[in-house]
């Protein structure tokens, strides 16, 4: 995958530094390097939905809370509402130098998409800030698309993702007590994605660690969110203490699931923390180790070699 840099420092005025977040600075001069204090708070909210309306009234202020709190990068989630939106992760991306975009289909919309469709998301896929490719798999939850055509869409845009060289973020929910949508997914992975060697990222990890390790086997990155600080969330928990630390993320799914103590409220990037937090617990890490472990796991799976110097 090949991400344009030169893209993203032209942005910035020649020589001068950038305030990331407060107290902390990076100076980004000619020769492109960029350096952290050591002790820089780092987190990467690796999977956000910035369009939505919920943020309209203040999504600038959003985002600029996100870096007071020391959120380095987020990802903004390009499946949107489907067909007719799909480039919005790509232009809230093209507006933001610390956010990366990716493009897809989500199972739930998967009844609406065409072929024109696939082939915009071709096109969407060669642009400079598109990391990945997704949210795309399977929701036996909701089931707002008939499971067949879910199939048929999530291994379509395998195909895609994989001629496009882009990992892919795996969205799947099983119907309630019940591992089918896991047993499929994994299965329609193995047999349709992995020998691609592409990876991707599980996310919003809900499953057993038995499904975490056939991820992990294939690839892929686990990455964690703030549903893992529910009182219920007991198994996912469990696996997170089974998940190298290498090999976890750490992510919002901003606006929806907001971590406790903000649990009820509009999830924002800033409460990625709280996942961190959790994760620290869990495995004996404080929440600023957690995070900068998990920025740098996401710098290195995207290859974003200027980002992993930092750090
Ligand atoms: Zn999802
Ligand atoms: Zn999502």
């Amino acid at each position: 995958m090949i991400v344009d840099f030169s893209l993203l420092i032209e942005k910035q005025p020649a020589g001068d530094c950038v305030v990331l977040f407060k107290g902390q600075q990076s100076i980004i001069n000619n020769s492109q390097s960029r350096t952290l204090e050591p002790d820089a708070l780092s987190f990467v909210d690796s999977h956000a939905h910035l369009e939505m309306e919920q943020f309209n009234g203040d999504r600038e202020v959003v985002l600029q809370r996100a870096r007071d709190a020391g959120v380095e990068s987020i990802v903004a989630i390009g499946s949107g509402t489907g067909p007719g939106s799909l480039d919005c992760g790509i232009q809230l991306a093209e507006g933001h130098e610390f956010v990366y975009a990716t493009i897809g289909i989500h199972p739930h919309e998967a009844k609406l998409a065409t072929d024109a469709d696939f082939a915009e998301l071709e096109q969407l896929a060669k642009r400079p800030k598109v990391i990945a490719w997704g949210e795309i798999g399977l929701d036996y939850f909701y089931d707002y698309s008939p499971r067949d055509v879910q199939r048929q869409v999530f291994t379509r845009q395998m195909e895609l993702a994989r001629e496009a060289k882009l990992p892919i973020v795996i969205h799947c929910r099983p119907s309630d007590n019940s591992e089918n949508a896991w047993e499929e997914c994994l299965e329609l992975i193995r047999e349709r994605w992995a020998a691609s060697g592409l990876g991707g990222v599980l996310h919003c990890f809900t499953g057993t660690w038995g499904h975490a390790k056939r991820a992990l086997d294939m690839g892929f990155m686990i990455s964690f969110a703030g549903n893992i600080t529910f009182p219920k969330a007991q198994q996912i928990r469990d696996a997170a203490t089974e998940v190298p630390l290498d090999r976890m993320l750490i992510e919002t799914d901003s606006p929806f699931l907001a971590p406790v103590p903000h649990r009820g409220k509009r999830n924002e990037p800033a409460f990625v923390v709280e996942a961190a937090r959790q994760l620290g617990e869990l495995r004996g890490l404080s929440m600023e180790e957690v995070g900068r472990k998990t920025a740098n796991n996401f710098y290195r799976f995207f290859s974003l070699h200027e980002k992993l110097n930092s750090i």
